[in-house]
């Protein structure tokens, strides 16, 4: 197999499996038990939180185990409408993942059900749930909450004038992603953040596909919220980690710590639920091995990348990257292969050996073409018609030839079904 999908999902290192297993057979107690079997896995949490503090630059304290980044997104935004119960506007981007942007269309519906406004939106067309389609650029109702979806140009970079000039009194949050998973754009998120600091709006970062490829520090990035989860570096699937911002306290004070999953006293009163601590060390750990990683990441994989991306478009006729050349991070990169269904390209690939995606997994259960594609390039056939190919540490240059020809001789032979005679 060669594995080209590590933004969907990163094998579990060895090391973090050792990490892991005592708490997974012999230490397996509840570490909110009084007795000392269950209390002592109290410092394994200490240690796992500060170590994933590290990879960010954060202060222990600030950093809340959630189960998936999706719950720690929906958490940020939540918990920065609590804190501004008088400002109904969000702003975000059309490439967003699912989970920012079917919250917040979900915020949409909601204020468009609910009792003042049902009169109202059973004269409206029902809007339906789902990122499947580009959202426009406003939606939502006046007496709810109100969502901007900032567009990209082709190359799905961000015009920072149009966050300025969405930004109102109105606007409670701004949810930016650190690095897009289907094209590995990075945003200018420091700049971002300034505006928002600037502007006195709250700022949430999704930085699950940037943490462990691009070095973050939050002390020197003022976010109020960023979103991180293990699966994307090597830690096993269901934890994740939500941020809060340390330095600006202001904000902290208005109501950064309002849970999403109300429960026990657990992570500090800000997230219910027993701590799973074999999930917590497994995260801990490979926030350990990525952060000692950090400096080499880009220097092995980058260059397969590259050699990749040179393979195909130079032996490849009508396929076109999709993505910043090099406003990216180093080991994605996204095609389009004009004329050729993404679907029946992968089936093709999968039958090779070869795992590739045609955008996020979240969404690889639906037909729909890729929201980000469509969201960069209007022309519907470009998006149903992308692959996404994402390296790891493991990825060998051998492997990158073998990708090359498979897609060469399967793109020609589904030409050559598809083309006329
Ligand atoms: N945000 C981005 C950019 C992602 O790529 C993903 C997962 O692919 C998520 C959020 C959701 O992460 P999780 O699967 O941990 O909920």
């Amino acid at each position: 197999m060669i594995y080209l999908d590590h933004n969907a999902a990163t094998p579990i290192l060895a090391e973090v499996l050792e990490a892991m297993m005592p708490y997974l057979t012999t230490e397996w107690g509840n570490p909110s038990s009084a007795y000392k079997f269950g209390s002592k896995l109290k410092s394994v949490i200490k240690t796992a939180r500060e170590q994933v503090a590290e990879l960010i630059g954060a202060h222990p304290m600030d950093v809340i185990f959630t189960s998936c980044a999706t719950e720690s997104n929906n958490a940020a935004i939540a918990a920065a409408l609590k804190a501004n119960p008088t400002k109904r506007h969000i702003i975000t981007s059309q490439v967003e993942h699912s989970s920012v942007l079917n919250y917040c269309m979900a915020l949409e519906k909601q204020s468009q059900d609910s009792p003042q406004s049902s009169q109202r939106s059973q004269r409206r067309d029902p809007r339906s749930v789902s990122v499947f389609s580009v959202p426009s650029v406003v939606n939502g109702s006046s007496d709810g909450y109100r969502v901007t979806y900032l567009p990209v140009d082709r190359e799905g970079l961000l015009n920072l004038a149009d966050l300025e000039a969405a930004i109102t009194e109105e606007t409670a949050v701004v949810s930016l992603m650190w690095a897009n998973n289907e094209t590995g754009v990075l945003f200018p998120v420091e700049k971002i953040a300034e505006i928002c600091r600037s502007r006195g709006v709250l700022y949430h970062c999704d930085a699950v596909q940037a943490a462990g490829k691009v070095p973050i520090d939050v002390r020197k990035l003022p976010a109020d919220y960023l979103s991180l989860t293990g699966h994307k570096f090597h830690a096993p699937k269901g934890i994740g980690a939500r941020n809060l911002s340390r330095e600006n306290r202001d904000v902290r004070r208005k109501s950064p710590f309002s849970p999403l999953v109300y429960g026990g006293h657990q992570e500090r009163n800000r997230r219910g639920g027993t701590e799973s601590v074999p999930l917590i060390v497994g995260m801990g750990k490979a926030a350990q091995l990525a952060r000692r990683h950090l400096p080499d990441c880009g220097k092995k994989v980058r260059p397969l990348r590259d050699e990749l991306e040179e393979g195909i478009l130079s032996s490849i006729p009508n396929t076109e990257l999709n993505g910043h050349k090099t406003q990216r991070i180093a080991n994605t990169t996204n095609f389009t292969f004009h004329g050729i269904e993404s679907e029946a390209l992968l089936i093709l690939l999968d039958k090779e050996g070869i795992c590739a995606s045609s955008g996020s997994a979240c969404l690889a259960d639906s037909d729909e073409p890729s929201h980000v594609i469509k969201a960069m390039k209007p022309d519907a056939a470009a998006s149903r018609q992308m692959i996404r190919f994402s390296l790891g540490d493991a990825t060998a240059r051998e492997g990158i030839e073998v990708v090359v020809n498979a897609v060469k001789c399967q793109t020609a032979a589904l030409r050559d079904v598809l083309s006329p005679h």
